[in-house]
């Protein structure tokens, strides 16, 4: 650290993204998905006029947030776009998080946010068994942020249990971080109209392949939308590039592409837990693209040795647990291979 740094920021710790390896490897570690974009998606990248880099993109993202109202049956003013939704989170922490909580387990970026912004939090346990307890919301003060499905765990709640904790205090706002809602969960998107302290943040990097693209948005009433709009004007108000709102809205409007690959996904997912359970691994009962598997650095190890690259965190209590992602039908097919030979040496 240079002695220009503010020292309120000396014992920052940042978030420490997945590894980008060098080689060709099975590349189950950052939840990316396996397929590419739409192909209206990809069309748009190949035909981006030359307008489209010397104007300032369009600082309300029209043409994506019509997309994205079309989509969940919610008006234009009821959603915001952002570089990434990790962009999202930001904001709404500069917005809304004066006094925050959010469980123990859950996506590490939370608490950097929390501490960059200076920001008062409790992180609230999850259950033996790594579920969330709404109850333990309920019981908090401040706004709530709750990734649903939980990050790295994958379990997701039902809407109406985060409607109990949104209910119980309508003057304390509830963020639900959505990133793996496509694939098995149920969004909160139609609870949105009923309240107006529930924010729903979404991203594109997961379910519609785009995590190379940094889009994110949100979804809220439309005062808390128009809080959000006032800090992106004061911060960054072109902060979706053009080539992403076009590609956004491809994206959000090939209904049937998205259908499709987060199907295929989902079905490569439970045909890997039933074959990782048989050979009498422990997995969380997983909504999202992601599985967490009970294996240790030794399983993660030697799955490296194997050149499949999963993520994992030498941490307690996840130092016992591996999180891989869900990568093609062929690829996991590889991993249970892998698994297998893995625990054949074990047994040795
Ligand atoms: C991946 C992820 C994000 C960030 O998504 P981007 O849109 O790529 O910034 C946010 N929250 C959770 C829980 C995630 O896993």
């Amino acid at each position: 650290m240079s002695r220009f740094m503010k020292n309120s920021l000396a014992d920052l710790i940042p978030y420490t993204p997945g590894e980008q390896p060098s080689k060709k490897m099975i590349k189950l570690n950052t939840n990316e998905n396996p397929y590419p974009p739409s192909p209206a998606v990809e069309k748009i990248l190949e035909n981006m006029d030359e307008d489209k880099g010397r104007l300032y993109s369009d600082p309300q993202a029209s043409a994506a947030k019509k997309a994205i109202a079309g989509y969940y049956g919610i008006r234009p003013d009821q959603t915001i776009m952002f570089n990434g939704s990790d962009e999202g989170l930001a904001m709404s922490f500069m917005a809304f998080g004066e006094n925050i909580c959010f469980p123990e387990i859950s996506y590490s970026f939370y608490k950097v946010f929390a501490r960059v912004f200076s920001r008062k939090y409790s992180m609230i346990p999850l259950k033996k068994d790594f579920t969330i307890d709404p109850d333990d919301y309920i019981r908090s003060t401040g706004t709530v942020l709750i990734a649903n499905p939980n990050a790295p765990t994958g379990i997701a709640l039902d809407p109406d249990q985060i409607e109990r904790i949104v209910a119980s205090d309508k003057d304390r706002m509830v963020i639900v971080d959505e990133a793996y809602i496509d694939f098995g969960g149920e969004t909160c998107t139609g609870l949105i109209d009923k309240y107006d302290n529930l924010l729903v943040i979404q991203t594109m990097s997961k379910s519609r392949s785009l995590a190379g693209l940094r889009i994110g948005y949100a979804m809220s009433s439309s005062d808390i939308i128009k809080d959000l709009d006032r800090i992106r004007y004061s911060f960054n108000p072109y902060n979706m590039n053009a080539l992403s709102i076009a590609a956004a809205e491809a994206a959000m409007n090939d209904r049937e592409y998205f259908r499709e690959t987060s199907e295929k996904i989902m079905k490569t997912r439970e045909m890997t837990v039933s074959e990782l359970r048989k050979l009498g691994l422990d997995i969380l009962p997983s909504k999202a693209n992601f599985i967490f598997v009970k294996g240790g650095p030794d399983y993660y190890e030697k799955l490296k040795e194997k050149n499949i690259l999963a993520r994992y965190w030498n941490e307690s209590p996840l130092s016992d647990w591996v999180r891989i992602s869900i990568g093609t039908w062929e690829e996991m097919k590889e991993l249970v291979k892998a698994t297998k030979e893995i625990s054949c040496e074990k047994a040795r």
